[in-house]
């Protein structure tokens, strides 16, 4: 069974990955645990080309063929292998993120994103992808009291409530891979919807 977790900076990505970790390992099930970009070592090598800050400007089309280099060795190496041994898979981020970031945030085409989708994953796609959502405003402040952003640029609330819609429609668009978590409430409240998604959807 391979599980995502996605969503927009701030929604508490972290957090509720550990509790999902913890859920999942309390019902007896064998998981491994990994991320996107990164997952093995040499796609945690190419996550750091990805967010090294850079003075070159980055073309798009480099952007998005090394997420999907990058995805390609983490299926090849770690997750298809751990499916096969019939463990379950908890992904930080996957394909989604490329979508809502790259295409979204960045606009590169939508069709180039699906292109690549096939020729690396074939048919595998997550069996259940928990989006985690919240009010870009409440994530950019949640971000920026942490510290993982400095200052509150409107270039960047545009940014990120393109990467929210494009979320938000997938979700939409694919309602029984996807469970929406509203992730504003306190932290038991949104804990209590992972509980469910993972209940109804999974029988865990
Ligand atoms: O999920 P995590 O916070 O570790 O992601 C690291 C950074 O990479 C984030 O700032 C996220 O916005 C960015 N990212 C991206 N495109 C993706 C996946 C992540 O720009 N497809």
């Amino acid at each position: 069974c391979f599980i995502t977790l996605e969503g927009v900076e701030g929604v508490g990505k972290s957090t509720n990955l550990a509790y999902v970790q913890a859920r999942l390992e309390a019902s007896g099930k064998t998981l491994v645990v990994t991320r996107e970009p990164g997952g093995t070592a040499m796609a945690e090598e190419i996550r750091e080309l990805l967010l090294r800050p850079r003075q070159e400007s980055v073309s798009e089309m480099a952007e998005l063929l090394l997420m999907f280099a990058g995805r390609a060795q983490h299926l090849h190496a770690l997750i298809q292998p751990a499916l096969d041994a019939g463990h379950w898979v908890l992904c930080d981020r996957f394909t989604d993120a490329t979508y809502a970031y790259q295409g979204g945030g960045r606009g590169v085409p939508m069709d180039w994103i699906a292109t690549l989708e096939t020729m690396v994953q074939q048919q595998l796609r997550p069996d259940l992808t928990l989006l985690l959502d919240v009010p870009v405003e409440v994530g950019l402040a949640r971000a920026r009291q942490r510290g993982e952003l400095d200052r509150f640029e409107a270039e960047q609330q545009r940014f990120f409530e393109d990467v929210r819609q494009v979320y938000l429609q997938r979700a939409q668009a694919e309602p029984e891979r996807f469970a929406i978590i509203d992730a504003t409430p306190a932290l038991n409240a949104v804990q209590a919807q992972i509980d469910e998604a993972l209940l109804m959807r999974l029988g865990v």
